[in-house]
This record gives C-alpha cells, structure tokens and sequence, in this order.
C-alpha cells in the first residue's frame, strides 16, 4: 500500500503525516536551490560551507562530512576541491590525526555563508508565529522522529541528547549530566557541542 496512492493517503492519517513531510522535505530543497543558483554553488556545497561555518574542526574532516551528510568520501572530496578552488575553504594539518587534514573557511567563504545560511527564514517566520505550547508538542514529535529515524540507521550522525552519555532520566525528567540540570522537552537539543557519545 503507497502512501502516495491519493485514495489510501487521503483515508489514512499516517500516510497524509508521511506525505506531508515529504512536501516539508522539498521545501528545503526548492530554498536551498535558490541560494545555490544566485551563488553558483550547489546545495550540498552550501550546506558543507554553512556545517563548517558552526562547528568544531575535528567535525570538519572529509570522512566526518561523508557521514554527517550521507554522501560518500568521494562526492565530498569533489564538493571540498571546488570549494578550494573558489577560494571558499582552505586545508590545514589535522593535529588529531596525520592522514587527514580538516577545513576551514577562507574570508570569502564566511562571506557566503552569511548571504546564504538564511535560506530557511520562510519556515523561522512561520514557527516564530506558532504558540509556545505547540511548539514543544511540535518540538517534541521532531525529536522522537529524528532519534527513530537515528535508530533505525537512516539518518547516521546525531549530537543528539538521546545519544549523549550525559543524558539521564532523574525522577522522570530528562536530565544532563554534564549541565548537571533537568532538561525540560524544549531543551532537548539536537546538535549540541558538549555531546559525546554514549
Ligand atoms: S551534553 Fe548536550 S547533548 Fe549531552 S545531555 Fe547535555 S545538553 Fe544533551
């Protein structure tokens, strides 16, 4: 049974949930691709410039971006050597391991990030006008899907508190370790520099 089957999808809640985030999903996508097309860059080269941009540089190695954004080392590479040639990124030693390097952004390549990283304010906009309360129903729907999705293995990488070996349940509330503090449902983070695995 499809869930793109418009009789079956339109008598059943669950398909019509799936199809939604679907047409979620391509949201980002058509965003992403105007940015890319006004910059002449491709999506997943301003997504690598924008990942680069906010977060630390051990995460900043070919092999890591292959997992975190479910693309082989290869295609990556590729992205990484235009990149290079556009002047966007640079290559330094990586200190933690001699067969790698890591990468940075150049001057220009902080530049782009600021015209482009504002790709998804439509949808900001939009949940900036939601009220609290739904939010964090919303909020908490998001991270059970996305630590489903993580246990299932379709999405690889997650700095997610569900992963963290901080992460406790105290009294029945979530609860870090290393904050040393009840984490209510909108404090769940999804990206979170202090995460290590657990
Ligand atoms: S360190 Fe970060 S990811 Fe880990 S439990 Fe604490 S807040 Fe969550």
């Amino acid at each position: 049974m499809s869930v793109f089957n418009l009789k079956k999808q339109n008598e059943n809640l669950d398909f019509k949930i799936v199809a939604g985030l679907e047409r979620l999903s391509q949201v980002f996508r058509i965003l992403l691709w105007e940015k890319a097309k006004e910059f002449s860059l491709s999506p997943i080269q301003i997504q690598l410039l924008i990942f680069i941009k906010h977060h630390s540089v051990d995460k900043t190695t070919v092999s890591y971006l292959a997992k975190e954004f479910n693309f082989t080392k290869p295609t990556i590479s590729e992205a990484i050597k235009i990149l290079e040639q556009k002047n966007l990124v640079k290559k330094s030693a990586n200190t933690n391991d001699t067969r790698s390097q890591t990468i940075q952004l150049t001057s220009s390549g902080e530049k782009i990030v600021f015209e482009t990283e504002n790709f998804v304010d439509p949808l900001t906009k939009i949940i900036s006008g939601v009220n609290d309360s739904e939010k964090v129903v919303l909020w908490e729907n998001i991270s059970n899907l996305i630590i489903k999705l993580n246990k299932q293995k379709v999405i690889s990488v997650q700095r997610t508190c569900f992963n963290c070996k901080f992460y406790s349940i105290k009294a029945e509330n979530h609860f870090c370790n290393l904050l040393d503090q009840k984490l209510l449902s909108k404090e769940i983070r999804i990206d979170c520099i202090e995460f290590e695995v657990a």
